[in-house]
């Protein structure tokens, strides 16, 4: 819109000034107050739309979907009931009154009985016109306890994601219909982030264990080597291989298996910190990059994991033996001068010493050496000189 075009310059137009009675007369000035309002809702519309799609995790997205709603109502609280798609019957229930997370009484299991009634009105609905319609009165029996006034669903080609209950208003006056649309129009963005988001999860993560995969685990190799050459920075990885595996789906079974990757994969997970890429490389090996980590901290983190893996109890009949795992460390910076593939075959290298020395313990790679501390005995000492 040019300067000249704008509302202002039409109001201040000379002749417009002069006809104004006439222009109130026939309702042009209110059409254009409420063409503005509608502008004004309309960018509001854009910008939470903007916000929930630069959200990177679920509970962001929900965070930023609060702040619209509470930003536009003001209602007394906002509960978010969301179903994890990996797990259905488990719900995440989170509750927020001023904008911050609260405790709101409300204890359910399942989102699954609302999945009828939102397939046939994927719409907001008034709280008591869901319960007078709903066929299955107990279904919001559980959501009583908090009297919300507007109950929403979150749904996506999936299904349904998730549900919104709303506070009645703080000023108290009711939902409008435009204030209703807006909410569909919320729940949708929410809903397509949450999707964006998945979509996203599944592209870098393995199904089976929930670390990232093999190609991520690459990507983010690569990223590291050019930091690493960029500035001074040391990184290492960590490979990891459970010992004897054939041998133990022989004889427990694939699922037992299966069941006991997974542990290890928690191990990996609760042993790294954030910033580690621990990674499933493939079958029964996986790989962690642990950017800005000298020797010293991925032995340890090798050796932790490594103790902590034989530790593992898997609830499984019969009981099953513990597992153990055997790894190779290797570590990088600007002087190491080495591509992706050399990295990996070096810490491969440094494995496959582990399993040859006997299995159940940490190799860490040098050039034409290498070293293995045997099954942990020997710490190795921050300062050490290799
Ligand atoms: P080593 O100590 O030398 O590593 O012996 P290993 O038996 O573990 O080595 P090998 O490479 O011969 O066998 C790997 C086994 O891992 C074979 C395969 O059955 C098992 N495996 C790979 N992926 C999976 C999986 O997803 N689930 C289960 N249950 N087993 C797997
Ligand atoms: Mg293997
Ligand atoms: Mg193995």
């Amino acid at each position: 819109m040019s300067k000249s075009d704008s509302p202002h310059a039409f109001l201040s137009n000379p002749k417009v000034i002069e006809n104004y009675a006439l222009l109130q007369d026939i309702g042009v000035v209110q059409y254009i107050d409420y063409l503005n309002k509608e502008i004004q809702a309309y960018k509001g519309l854009l910008s939470g739309a903007v916000d929930i799609f630069n959200r990177t995790s679920i509970g962001d997205i929900m965070d930023a979907a609060v702040w619209q709603i509470s930003d536009h109502f003001m209602p007394s609280f906002i509960v978010f009931l969301w179903r994890p798609l990996q797990n259905k019957e488990d719900v995440t229930i989170k509750g927020y009154r001023n904008y911050k997370e609260v405790n709101l009484p409300i204890k359910i299991d399942t989102i699954t009985p609302f999945e009828g009634f939102f397939q046939q009105h994927p719409k907001p609905i008034a709280y008591k016109l869901f319960v007078e319609q709903s066929e299955n009165s107990h279904v919001s029996q559980a959501l009583d306890a908090v009297q919300p006034e507007l109950i929403a669903p979150i749904q996506g080609p999936s299904g349904l994601y998730g549900l919104i209950l709303v506070g009645r208003k703080m000023l108290a006056d009711n939902y409008t219909p435009d204030e209703l649309d807006f909410l569909q129009h919320l729940m949708s963005f929410v809903s397509n982030a949450i999707q964006n988001h998945l979509h996203y999860e599944h592209s870098v993560r393995d199904f089976k264990t929930g670390l990232f995969n093999h190609g991520f685990f690459i990507t983010r190799l690569n990223e590291e080597i050019s930091r690493s050459k960029r500035i001074n920075y040391t990184s290492s990885i960590i490979v990891i291989d459970v010992d004897h595996f054939k041998d133990f789906n022989d004889s427990y079974g694939h699922l037992a298996g299966d069941r006991v990757l997974e542990n290890i994969a928690l191990v990996i997970r609760q042993n790294v910190r954030s910033e580690d890429i621990p990674s499933r490389f493939g079958g029964e090996e996986f790989t962690i990059l642990l950017p800005d980590a000298d020797k010293n901290i991925a032995w340890r983190v090798a050796e932790r994991l490594r103790t902590s893996v034989a530790n593992i109890k898997v609830t499984w009949d019969p009981p099953l033996p513990p597992v153990t795992i055997s790894t190779g460390i290797y570590v990088f910076n600007k002087d190491s001068n080495v591509s992706t593939d050399d990295i990996i075959t070096r810490a491969d290298e440094a494995l496959y010493h582990s399993k040859g020395q006997g299995r159940n313990c940490s190799t860490l790679w040098r050039s034409g050496l290498l070293f293995k501390i045997e099954h942990g005995i020997k710490e190795m000492t921050p300062g050490i000189s290799y």
